[in-house]
């Protein structure tokens, strides 16, 4: 029997998007392995995306449309289905226009056509949609403000450097791919200091392993500023010729002597002056900067202090160093305007991605009345998400589009079966590491009535009499959507499906190697203009988080650290995997456990202002003392969804979700 072997990736929200290979006989999926051809990821892939055909075919998945009928649900038809999504969409549109509906979306699928949604609602005359993210936004607008735009130094060009300090970034779980690449530089005689209050998988192979304070990290950047200007460590050709608003932070940054720094990060003096100066003077010295020490109130300044280390020792533009975040490189060349529908000149409402919530209570001109969510489970994801599951039943709709009966499906009126990966053709890129495309084909059919959205959409579109909407043909569309990178590189999506895992060419460019940058005034801005004028102050100030500095709180007995980092086997909410991990844990530092006359083992409730949740207490000393560490993703029924703790708080910058600013008690 002919096994033909198809290109792909990973699907997931992973740093990593790995390129796939998989073998399919007579449309059933045989295996699936790594491309060889994708440079970065082509030797192996993680449990999470050796799980992906576990995932297609596990018999949890949703196959047929679902209607909510006196609270349970009836398996439907799609014309029945189609046809309440009209009813409630004409009735929305006719009654309060617009932006009555609100649209919903994440990262929960890579692929560029499900973006078609956001054309659907411009079809309708616009929607009510979000701003910023819950993960990474307040790390996106900082280097925004200071470089421009947001790029990363290829993963080969670790191996230039002498110094690589990982800063609240965990690839030994999140990111395995980029281990390699360390190793490597290791080999070369790189050392490797990683910055992280938990001692994560990564301090392994860590050669230092400093253990900041939670939420200080942007105090520990202005210290060791602070102490490679006194110390004369600078690159004064850098600051002079790339860089402004230099005088200014410094100006702020001399605030922070060795003491007050130590004070603030609970650090000795000794290991900050030693961080700075081995920074300032290991040249070429990278950073690697995570999501974690963004998601606290002060995420933004902080990733800003962090970035400003980089200028301030020239570590920009040069091999072996750099301020790697993400990568906006092909970002940048894929026409979202035209996915968006902007052509269709629609209105909207924004409100900050965290306060969904918020946005659903409190929207009253007009009010919420039609919910469409898709590629994301928000009862799960979003902060305080009692608060929001409240807000949900205020809404006389509720459209979800999903392959599993997550929470968010659960709460839904109507639940729609996606498609996934392989049952339907889309390209793939990555913005958050490397620069390849990949084209994945359609091989193999849906399973029963699962539809991709922007078939339905169409149908939908056609039956509220809307034009706009495109024709489900998706290789124009796909097409379309790149044509800027077309122009710019010449390469077609024809050449990319044959050529495909494809990188971009100049995608392992050095960025800033020229040295002008993307800001105003084309500088690199130790302080920007842009971000007094957005209202977030013009320096990467330090300011305390919010709830962690809370003393009345802690003064009423929230006085640990509630951290929802990401597991190893596990995206998100994808904590569903047919083999994963069933009983949620709550990790407590020994001291933490013994103040609590706790042992390992014993089951516990964690309380913080807004929920609770109960896990089996479990004694690391991975954790730092009076911290509760569980991974994100538990759905409610597990009884340890995170986010019911967490809160719908925003971050100084770029509307994201301060998830770690977030204090607990504990209860036997
Ligand atoms: S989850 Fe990430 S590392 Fe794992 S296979 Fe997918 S892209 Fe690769």
């Amino acid at each position: 029997m002919l096994i033909k072997t198809i290109k792909t990736t990973c699907p997931l929200d992973c740093w990593d998007q790995c390129a796939m290979l998989v073998e399919v006989e007579k449309g059933r999926l045989l295996s699936i392995s790594p491309d060889p051809e994708q440079k970065i990821t082509g030797k192996y892939l993680c449990r999470k995306g050796r799980q992906n055909l576990a995932r297609l075919n596990h018999p949890d998945r949703l196959r047929y449309p679902l209607l909510k009928k006196n609270g349970s649900f009836k398996r439907i038809g799609w014309n029945e289905a189609l046809q309440a999504m009209a009813c409630h969409l004409s009735d929305a549109l006719a009654r309060f226009g617009p932006l009555s509906l609100l649209h919903y979306h994440d990262g929960g699928y890579g692929g560029l056509l499900k973006n078609l949604e956001s054309r659907f609602f411009s079809a309708l005359g616009g929607c009510t949609e979000h701003r910023g993210s819950l993960c990474w936004a307040a790390g996106l607008a900082a280097q925004r403000y200071d470089f421009g735009e947001v790029y990363s130094h290829p993963h080969e060009d670790l191996a230039n450097a002498r110094l690589i300090i990982i800063w609240g970034r965990n690839p030994a779980h999140t990111q395995p791919h980029l281990l390699p690449f360390i190793r490597q530089a290791q080999k070369k005689g790189a050392r490797v200091i990683l910055i992280d209050p938990l001692r994560t998988a990564t301090a392994a192979l860590a050669d230092e392993y400093i253990r900041v304070k939670p939420g200080s990290d942007g105090a520990l950047a202005l210290g060791m500023a602070a102490m490679i200007i006194e110390k004369g460590l600078l690159d004064r050709d850098f600051i002079a010729t790339a860089s402004s608003g230099f005088e200014r932070y410094r100006t702020m940054a001399a605030a922070f002597s060795l003491n007050k720094t130590a004070s603030l990060t609970g650090l000795a003096p000794e290991v900050i002056e030693n961080l700075a100066v081995d920074y300032a003077t290991a040249k070429p010295a990278a950073l690697v900067i995570g999501i974690g020490l963004q998601r606290h109130s002060n995420g933004g300044n902080t990733v800003r202090a962090v970035d400003a280390l980089a200028a301030l020792t020239g570590n920009i533009g040069v091999r072996g160093g750099g301020a790697s975040y993400a990568n906006f490189q092909i970002s940048r060349l894929v026409d979202d305007s035209f996915l968006n529908g902007e052509d269709l000149q629609p209105i909207r409402r924004r409100y900050p991605k965290p306060g969904l919530a918020k946005a659903i209570s409190e929207f009253s001109d007009p009010p919420v009345d039609f919910l469409y969510i898709s590629r994301a489970n928000p009862l799960t994801q979003v902060g305080d998400s009692d608060g929001l599951r409240r807000a949900f039943k205020r809404v006389p709709f509720v459209v979800t589009a999903e392959h599993f009966m997550t929470d968010t499906a659960n709460a839904s009126d109507l639940v729609l079966p996606a498609t996934a990966f392989l049952e339907t053709e889309d390209l793939f890129y990555n913005s958050m590491s490397h620069q390849y495309l990949v084209y994945s084909a359609k091989c193999i059919e849906p399973p029963a009535e699962c539809r991709p959205e922007y078939v339905y959409l169409r149908d939908l579109a056609l039956l509220l009499d809307k034009e706009g909407f495109p024709a489900p043909e998706p290789d124009r569309l796909l097409a379309r959507a790149i044509e800027p990178l077309t122009n710019k590189t010449g390469v077609t999506l024809e050449e990319i499906r044959e050529n495909s895992p494809y990188l971009l060419p100049g995608g392992n460019d050095i960025p800033w190697a020229g040295r002008v940058f993307e800001t105003a005034d084309g500088r690199y801005n130790f302080y920007s203009p842009t971000a007094e004028n957005d209202g977030v102050g013009g320096l990467p100030v330090y300011r305390e988080p919010v709830e962690l500095g809370d003393k009345k709180l802690r003064r009423e007995g929230y006085c640990y650290w509630f951290v929802t980092p990401h597991h190893r086997d596990s995206i998100h909410s994808s904590h569903r995997l047919p083999d994963g991990e069933v009983t949620p844990k709550a990790y407590l530092h020994p001291r933490t456990a013994e103040q609590e006359g706790l042992k390992g083992g014993e089951k516990i409730t964690v309380w913080s202002k807004r929920g609770c949740l109960q896990a089996v207490a479990t004694v690391s000393d991975r954790v730092p003392p009076d911290a509760v560490v569980v991974y994100e993703g538990w759905w409610y029924e597990s009884g340890a969804a995170v986010n019911k703790l967490t809160p719908a708080r925003t971050t100084d910058m770029g509307c994201q979700a301060a998830f770690y600013d977030c204090l607990c008690r504990i209860e036997k």
